[in-house]
């Protein structure tokens, strides 16, 4: 995504983290008594002075203005003497006062990013020693005071006084009529589209990062479970983190021919205990006693596979978490909550996710979401995976992930061509022009484009960090070794250069800076695994496998009916959580595992054959990530719909060209300038189908 995407979506995450819903703006700022009187003496005047046809701007300005309006902002003089001095009553004065904001704004954010990007120089790229104060500029954030500086010092309430502020509806029915100029200026009112007290926004970060705690210090000492006999099935050492070890593990079991199945099953039994909470507290994180799963019996270790001294005296009981799961999930509700009366387009954390963030109803992402689940080619899908599997299917086999084309070359033989090719940093960056012309951009645009994109050394495996104003630049960062660039290297470097090309489109080609990025981070997403898909063809190697195609397509569609399955989890607890606001963790508890089966006996039972399952709430995400999942199951959608235009239009250079032009603005109308139709699940249901011809048994 674009930095100043990035930017302001993280913004507008705090702001959502710290909001949620409710009935209406100003529960806690009630409006002083003369504001009434102030703004209907002021339209009378100002529409007088401009005439009828500014009525109506004058009339939603001053609106928008008092919802944020504060005692502390001034009294009715100083606020009258606002609105008179700020109001552009003229096209000719309204549009000096949209461009200067548009060029500071960029000023703005574009040094801000450049400074964040400095910050976090020396922790982000491979430049030796962390010094702890190293942590402290990297932890910096130099932009997180500017709402409110510019609620204080009124900036914000000019843009709110002269730029309209928006509703999904209006940006869904209206927004195909507006003009490029009316989509800058919606984006531009939005990004002051609450004013959130410190106290609130407090809140929601305390209940996130206690979410956050209690989710990365669940781990499960693998070494320590046992079955009937005393058998340990995993090996020493093995610590895995709910859920993403624990699925990645079950994944991989499914190439231990000998102990997989038992393995799988027994991570499940884990995962079932833990989203009941009958999982006994004293297992969790703990490697000083081992546990049966199945049984729920609790014993002191006999397995010294730590470095750590045990502790013997430890009183072993089984005794059942104390649904604290779901203590922690209504914390993060109730803290979500505060935020609501501050926040009059979105007033729940539901809208903000749905109407702001994603800018889809959530009507049409549950019915996207359930043509998927509920789609006929689901027990066809799941027909294949039990003849690959030979047997019948298991629940855990949400997560099959057996669909892999057969590799031509061995991951040796990738390392060795690419570290010749590309030893150094710099090497990659001057093939950079090649690469690009090869994915079928001009000789021009190749150039111009590398020329924008800063090559540096990852720490870690390699990001891409766009810039936020059109005179800086770029930066890919990948992982290179001693000894050159690996295949993995490589393979993520297409990847980043895939984010950094649409980064610099979107910014540098875009007829408004505000409108610069594009519509969420779903769509940089999509562009950047296109680019990485070609990989191959880049280093000059043909395509492995001619079932390639049909088998990624296979598993993205099997990893879609899963996510999709979970996301309808995450929105219909919130859901609940809404309706039941003083909810105890123990009913929270009962509500989880009443829609979990819900949903699993609607749209998975029938192809699994098995009842009652309540597996889809394992995610952590919808313990503490505040309504994310949805993200990922669309994603997918996004990510198919966009490679399907790609692989109809000319190359992969001259469509994405084409399609970032549209800029940030509301993602179906993104998606039909790129590819005649709005975001549906229509391309992954196609592309399986095809996928499903092809396939040879
Ligand atoms: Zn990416």
């Amino acid at each position: 995504m674009s930095t100043l995407y990035r930017f302001l979506y993280l913004l507008s995450f705090v702001l959502i983290l710290t909001f949620a819903c409710g009935t209406h703006m100003s529960a806690q700022v009630t409006q002083a008594g003369w504001m009434k009187e102030s703004q209907a003496k002021l339209e009378k005047e100002l529409t007088a002075k401009f005439g009828e046809t500014q009525q109506q701007r004058i009339q939603k300005g001053l609106a928008q203005v008092a919802e944020f309006w504060h005692p502390e902002d001034g009294d009715a003089v100083v606020f009258e003497d606002f609105i008179r001095t700020n109001f552009a009553g003229d096209q000719a004065t309204l549009d000096v006062m949209f461009n200067r904001f548009e060029n500071l704004l960029e000023q703005l954010y574009g040094h801000m990013n450049e400074i964040n990007l400095a910050f976090r120089q020396q922790s982000d790229l491979d430049l030796g020693t962390i010094y702890p104060f190293d942590e402290t500029f990297a932890g910096y954030s130099p932009g997180a005071h500017i709402t409110d500086d510019f609620f204080k010092n009124k900036l914000a309430f000019i843009v709110l006084l002269n730029f309209p502020l928006t509703t999904l509806e209006e940006r869904l029915t209206k927004g195909e009529q507006w003009s490029r100029r009316q989509w800058a200026e919606v984006r531009l009112a939005y990004q002051f589209s609450k004013r959130i007290p410190a106290e609130v926004n407090q809140a929601v970060s305390e209940a996130a990062s206690e979410a956050d705690q209690y989710i990365s210090e669940y781990n499960i000492y693998m070494h320590h479970l046992v079955d009937a006999n005393g058998n340990r099935l995993f090996p020493p050492h093995m610590r895995l983190l709910s859920h993403w070890n624990l699925r990645d593990e079950l994944k991989a079991d499914y190439n231990d021919k000998e102990n997989g199945d038992a393995k799988q099953k027994l991570i499940q039994k884990v995962m079932e205990q833990i989203v009941a909470q009958s999982i006994p507290e004293i297992v969790v994180n703990n490697p000083n006693v081992d546990w049966n799963p199945v049984t729920n019996k609790v014993m002191l270790t006999t397995a010294k596979d730590l470095d750590v001294p045990l502790k013997t005296d430890l009183r072993v009981s089984n005794d059942p978490e104390p649904d604290t799961r779901y203590a922690i999930l209504l914390k993060t509700f109730v803290a979500s909550k505060k935020v609501d009366p501050y926040s009059p387009t979105a007033p729940t954390l539901i809208a903000r996710r749905f109407d702001e963030n994603r800018e889809i109803p959530e009507t049409r992402v549950k019915a996207m979401l359930e043509s998927v689940v509920h789609s006929p080619l689901v027990p066809k899908v799941a027909k294949i995976i039990e003849k690959r599997l030979g047997r019948s299917l298991e629940p855990y086999d949400i997560w099959y992930n057996g669909f892999r084309a057969k590799g031509k070359y061995t991951e040796a033989q990738l390392d060795e061509i690419v570290k010749k090719r590309y030893p150094t940093p710099d090497a990659y960056k001057a093939d950079m022009p090649n690469l690009l012309m090869n994915l079928g951009f001009s000789k021009d645009r190749a150039q111009y484009l590398a020329n924008n994109i800063l090559v540096d050394p990852a720490r870690g495996s390699g990001h891409a960090a766009g810039a936020a104003m059109r005179s800086a630049k770029a930066h890919l960062r990948t992982r290179v070794g001693k000894d050159g660039m690996d295949y993995k290297g490589f393979n993520i470097a297409i990847h980043e250069m895939g984010h950094n090309v649409e980064q610099t489109l979107s910014l540098n080609e875009m007829d408004y800076y505000i409108l610069s990025g594009v519509p969420n981070t779903a769509f940089t997403e999509a562009i950047a695994f296109v680019f990485q898909a070609h990989d191959l063809d880049l280093l000059g190697l043909s395509t492995a496998d001619p079932q390639g195609d049909a088998l990624k397509t296979l598993n993205d569609f099997w990893m879609t009916y899963e996510i999709a399955g979970v996301s309808l989890v995450d929105m219909e607890i919130w859901h609940w959580m809404y309706d039941h606001p003083d909810a105890k963790p123990l009913e929270c508890k009962s509500a989880m595992l009443q829609i979990a089966k819900d949903i699993w006996n609607k749209y998975y039972a029938p192809v699994f054959k098995k009842k009652d399952v309540a597996l889809l709430a394992i995610y952590s995400h919808i313990i503490h990530s505040f309504l994310y999942i949805p993200d990922y199951a669309i994603g997918h959608l996004i990510s198919h719909q966009i490679d399907e235009q790609i692989k109809k239009g000319s190359s992969v250079g001259v469509e994405v060209e084409r399609m970032v032009k549209s800029g940030n603005i509301a993602p179906d109308l993104w998606m039909k300038n790129a590819t005649g139709f709005p975001l549906g699940s229509e391309a992954i249901l196609n592309a399986t189908e095809r996928a499903l011809k092809e396939y040879k048994k």
